[in-house]
């Protein structure tokens, strides 16, 4: 009987339950459930499990260069963002309503940090997040566009729901660049999010991307539905060191 129900429970593709049934017989066994909460244990060993194995596809394909959670930030470091902010964000729903944010502010005050925090919350809820700097953006860009497959890949891109865009200002841009990365943008624009992390106030960005029309395009763009959150302070890089001087 045994062989018989799991041989149909690989059939129906419920691997979770197939490889626990015992176990979960035994449970059931021990601890008298009726019918209905031996269904219930059955289904919740195949949800969670499944969703869990989809948490891990998630996160590694963000490539975050680091986990970063919004738990470990320290807001007695921080004071331009508050716990309150950041519960609203948590509940996610400036991602269903595709507004974007722009973190801006020097090194090290936890623009990196919090862009990260974001994404990771939007995985644990089922959401797909992409993460890149903006140098490595523009340059697989630059291949896909030179291997005539920019369609695709922008394709591929916008297929995640969450794109994050770390360090805008970094380095400047000719206007090839400029003019791929607006073409991104614009694809992202009222259908998915997009999250900007950058050292240069806005009216700074124009020199990043070398041409002024091209970045009042962009702007208008991300700016329609969007929040930007200024941050200062000391970078939290130098925080020991700045105490070991008081
Ligand atoms: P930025 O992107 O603004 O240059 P990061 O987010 O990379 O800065 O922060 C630098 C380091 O300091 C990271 O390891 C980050 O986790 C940590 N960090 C920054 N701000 C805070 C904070 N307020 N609380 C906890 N860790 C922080
Ligand atoms: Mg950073």
């Amino acid at each position: 009987m045994i062989t018989h129900v799991k041989s149909n429970l690989k059939r129906v593709r419920c691997y979770h339950i197939k490889n626990s049934l015992e176990s979960l017989l035994q449970k059931a066994e021990d601890s008298s459930y009726s019918y209905l909460e031996f269904l219930n244990q059955l289904l919740l060993q195949e949800t969670e499990k499944r969703n869990q194995t989809r948490i891990n596809r998630y996160m590694k394909s963000a490539k975050f260069p680091s986990i970063k959670v919004f738990d470990e930030f320290d807001f007695k470091y921080q004071h331009s963002v508050t716990q309150r902010q950041i519960n609203n964000w948590k509940e996610l729903v400036w991602l269903d309503n595709r507004e974007n944010k722009i973190f801006m502010g020097p090194p090290g005050v936890g623009k990196t940090h919090l862009a990260i925090s974001c994404g990771f919350t939007a995985i644990q809820k089922g959401y797909k997040v992409r993460y890149y700097t903006l140098n490595n953006l523009v340059d697989e860009l630059l291949l896909a566009d030179f291997e005539r497959r920019l369609k695709e890949e922008l394709k591929i891109i916008s297929k995640n729901d969450l794109l994050i865009i770390d360090e805008l200002g970094f380095l400047p841009m000719n206007p090839k660049q400029s003019n791929l990365l607006f073409q991104l943008i614009n694809r992202f624009y009222e259908h998915k999010s997009i999250i900007i992390t950058s050292n240069k106030m806005f009216t700074e960005w124009g020199s990043t991307f070398g041409d002024q029309v091209l970045v009042t395009a962009i702007l208008d763009r991300l700016l329609h539905h969007s929040e930007t959150i200024i941050m200062e302070g000391d970078s939290y890089r130098l925080k020991d060191k700045l105490k070991k001087n008081d």
